[in-house]
């Protein structure tokens, strides 16, 4: 059987490809996001948005905004649980994350799990996230950890540049509604 799906080149494209894929995966109707952590390229550990397991995800807790925030684990924070769960080190890994860049809070958690490199597609951000974002480029800048902002046009990919650098790269030409 003929895939459906077509490959693209690039194993950064490819990976971000799998996190769209994790990301529908989620059943926060609004915002869906698909994180997966990858060393010599082989995925270590996965995770979408979501209650914890085992948590009840009730309609009222899936759709009251201020309910759903505070049981809610976000994607990346998700992958990193699960691969302590199994044990399995992300230390020098690359997590990619689709579609949108990781807030404050996962950054710190990408930080402490020793993953060296963030992969996202440049986007335009939510405003009401806009400051986490911006704090999550300047901890990875500081702390070491690559981040690299891919267009979603596949015509021109740049080098990699320090997060510093590639937070000032105009935004790009989507936007994420909710
Ligand atoms: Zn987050």
């Amino acid at each position: 059987m003929k895939p459906k799906i077509k490959s693209p080149k690039d194993w950064d494209r490819r990976f971000l490809q799998v996190a769209e894929l994790v990301a529908s995966w989620s059943k926060d109707s609004s915002t869906k996001v698909g994180a997966v952590a990858v060393r010599d390229r082989r995925i270590l550990a996965s995770g979408y948005n979501g209650l914890p397991t085992g948590v009840v995800d009730s309609q009222f807790r899936l759709e009251d905004r201020d309910t759903k925030l505070l049981f809610t684990q976000h994607a990346e924070a998700n992958c990193i649980s699960f691969a302590a769960r199994t044990g399995v080190s992300l230390l020098g890994s690359t997590i990619y994350v689709w579609p949108m860049p990781p807030c404050a809070h996962c950054a710190a958690s990408i930080i402490q799990a020793g993953i060296g490199r963030v992969v996202v597609y440049e986007v335009v951000v939510p405003q009401r996230w806009q400051q986490s974002f911006d704090a999550a480029a300047d901890m990875f800048s500081e702390a070491g950890v690559a981040l690299l902002r891919l267009p979603e046009s596949a015509d021109t990919v740049p080098d990699e540049v320090p997060s510093n650098i590639a937070s000032k790269i105009p935004p790009g030409l989507r936007s994420i509604s909710s």
